[in-house]
């Protein structure tokens, strides 16, 4: 990393619509010094929970009407005496935020001007949960920090390199033109990220290789990622699209919609909310969303929680499947994120689907949690990994290389 990028101090933000994540961290040592997340925004009741890297987390009640007051508190914990980490608000050389939605306008990170505010609220019809809480954030450290730079990373920006044979829907073209409909994808900081690394962790060119990254999580998703760009990737014009995930579907046959407006007496947004809201893991086990429950149950002998694991490992190998076609090879096929990371169990079923591609799993070395490791037996022709996601430390070199 050059010598410039190393010193700096980088602010990682993730505002949500009434919450804000946020990570300090030291460019020199790639080091977090302090994370944390206010909470209830706007609401009542606000906290933030603050920890000092390698000091106990503290909660502090305050009022937080607003993002701006969030912030406020924010930079307030950073520089406090008792639990502080830096000396003053000058200590941050460069704030990265994470915008969700970059649509065709963003291929790339980039900072933070005005003509990229309008350009972002532009996209606003494509997330609308999630980029107007992304610019308020946004203007709430223009307001407190307005000489610090800001740098804008987008969930979309790494499946912009999707050629158009993956991003096109087959509807009337006229759509895509007027409206710009077609798959973005998300998770992609998570998705470039855990390649990169992957291909660091082999010892290998990520130029010369084929990787499908299954990020699993509440939200999952998958791509497919050749020579380093994303090629295709399993979510939609929204999050709603391809793996079964917490709460949310993924692909179904879009005549449901209809048929069960028509039968369940409903709107066409209540039954959106049906499909995101209580569907998926949850909607199909009727016990939880988190396959942490699902696992209990499952032990208890509880057959639904057992289909449900099923449906959910089926799936995403059905995807692992198709991208090895799509990519005409794979390498290796990384898991990350909350169940990606610690679900030995749900690794081991997905990969017993993909023998004939090569995949050979050492179910010895797959009981891990949490830590970079290659889980593939020595004979397997296509390396299985687990590479914990770092979304914050991919925004803050993001930023580090902007500036
Ligand atoms: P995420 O959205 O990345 O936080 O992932 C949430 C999913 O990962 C849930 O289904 C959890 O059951 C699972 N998960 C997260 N952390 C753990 C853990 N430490 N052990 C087992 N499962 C976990």
């Amino acid at each position: 990393m050059a010598e410039e990028t190393r010193k700096l101090n980088i602010l990682v933000l993730n505002c949500g619509s009434s919450s804000l994540k946020y990570q300090l961290i030291n460019m020199e040592e790639k080091k977090v010094l302090a994370k944390g997340i206010c909470e209830r925004i706007g609401i009542n009741d606000s906290q933030i929970k603050h920890t000092p890297i390698g000091k106990e987390a503290v909660i502090i009640k305050g009022d937080m009407p607003d993002h701006k007051n969030a912030v406020q508190y924010v930079i307030d914990a950073l520089v406090s005496k008792e639990h502080g980490v830096i000396d003053s608000m000058d200590a941050i050389n460069a704030v990265g935020h994470r915008i969700v939605h970059g649509g065709e306008e963003f291929a790339s990170s980039t900072v933070i001007t005005d003509e990229v505010i309008e350009a972002v609220k532009t996209c606003s019809d494509l997330a609308p949960l999630h980029n107007p809480a992304n610019l308020i954030g946004i203007d709430a450290c223009k307001q407190i920090m307005p000489n610090i730079p800001m740098v804008g990373v987008f969930d979309t920006a790494f499946h912009q390199t999707m050629p158009k044979k993956s991003y096109l829907y087959a509807l009337p073209y006229a759509y895509y033109r007027k409206y710009k409909l077609r798959r973005y994808g998300f998770h992609g900081t998570s998705h470039k990220y855990v390649a990169y690394r992957a291909a660091e962790f082999l010892n290998r060119d990520i130029k010369d290789m084929k990787i499908v990254v299954c990020h699993l999580g509440n939200g999952a998703s998958v791509c497919a990622v050749d020579g380093g760009k994303s090629v295709d990737t399993s979510m939609g014009l929204t999050p709603l699209e391809g793996l079964v995930m917490g709460t949310r579907s993924g692909d179904i046959d879009p005549a449901i919609l209809q048929f069960l407006a028509e039968k369940e007496n409903k709107t066409l947004e209540e039954v959106t909310s049906v499909l995101n809201k209580e569907s998926g893991v949850l909607g199909i086990s009727e016990i939880s969303s988190d396959f942490r429950d699902l696992e209990n149950a499952i032990a208890q002998g509880d057959k639904k929680a057992a289909l449900t694991m099923n449906v959910f490992c089926y799936r995403v190998a059905k995807y692992v499947g198709a991208y090895a076609a799509a990519m005409n090879g794979i390498d290796a096929v990384v898991f990350t994120a909350g169940l990606g990371e610690n679900n030995g169990a749900v690794r081991s079923e997905i990969c017993s689907y993909l023998t004939f591609l090569g995949v050979n799993v050492d179910e010895e070395a797959n009981k891990c949690r949490s830590i970079e490791r290659d889980f593939s037996h020595e004979d397997a022709r296509v390396r299985t990994l687990v590479i914990p996601t770092d979304e914050e430390m991919m925004i803050a070199r993001e930023t580090a290389k902007l500036l």
